[in-house]
C-alpha cells in the first residue's frame, strides 16, 4: 500500500486464517490492561500491522491472524488506488473495542476480507458510529467514524464476534468474485468500494 517499512529483523508475516477456519467464529476474549502493555502484545501488533501492509488490507483483526483476543488495527491511504476513499486513517489500534451507533440510517459499501480472498459483496451497516476502545497504553478512548471508516471499524469489530460480512449481504445473490464485480457490479458515485 506504498506504506514504508522500517528494516526490522524481528518482523513477521502471519498466516491468515480463512472462511471454514473455527476460529473465525470464536467470540474472542478480552485482553487485561497489563497484557494490553505486554510485550508478547506489542509484537502481535507489530506482527499484525506487517501482515495487513504485506497482504494490502485496510483492516485486520486477531482473530484473522489465530489470537482470538479483542484486537483490531486498521490504516488506509486517500490515494489508496483499489477504494474510492476520500480522507486517509492514520493507522489505529484498538483493543476491546465497543461500538455505539450515533446515525442508524444504513450506508451500503462492496466489502471484502482477507480471510475470503478473491471475493467481494455488498453490506448495509449503520452510517455513524462512536467506538469505545483501549488504546496500546490500555488508556480508554474513542472515536468516531462515518462513511468508510464507519464501514471498516464495524467490519474489523465484528470480527471479534466471530461474524464475517458474508454473514450480512444485503443481497446474497450480488456475491462475487473480484473480476466479476469489477465486470458487473461497479458501485454508484455514492457507494464505495472497500477491502480489507
Ligand atoms: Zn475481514
Amino acid at each position: 500500500m506504498g506504506r514504508a517499512r522500517p528494516d526490522n529483523p524481528s518482523m513477521a508475516i502471519l498466516k491468515i486464517a480463512r472462511l471454514g477456519n473455527p476460529v473465525l467464529r470464536e467470540v474472542a476474549r478480552e485482553l487485561s490492561a497489563a497484557e494490553i502493555r505486554s510485550d508478547t502484545v506489542k509484537q502481535l501488533v507489530q506482527d499484525m500491522k506487517d501482515t495487513m501492509d504485506d497482504y494490502g488490507g485496510v483492516g485486520l483483526a486477531a482473530p484473522q491472524v489465530h489470537e482470538s483476543v479483542r484486537l483490531a488495527i486498521l490504516e488506509f491511504d486517500a490515494d489508496e488506488e483499489r477504494y474510492d476513499v476520500d480522507e486517509s486513517q492514520p493507522c489505529l489500534v484498538v483493543f476491546n473495542p465497543r461500538v455505539h451507533v450515533l446515525d442508524a440510517t444504513l450506508a451500503g459499501f462492496w466489502e471484502g476480507c482477507l480471510s475470503v480472498p478473491g471475493m467481494r459483496g455488498h453490506v448495509e451497516r449503520p452510517s455513524k458510529i462512536r467506538i469505545d476502545y483501549l488504546d496500546e497504553q490500555a488508556t480508554p478512548a474513542s472515536i468516531e467514524a462515518e462513511g468508510f471508516l464507519a464501514t471498516v471499524c464495524q467490519h474489523e469489530i465484528d470480527h471479534l464476534e466471530g461474524v464475517l460480512y458474508v454473514d450480512k449481504l444485503s443481497d446474497p445473490t450480488s456475491f462475487a468474485f473480484t473480476e466479476e464485480y469489477s465486470r458487473y457490479h461497479i458501485p454508484d458515485e455514492d457507494d464505495a468500494d472497500e477491502s480489507d
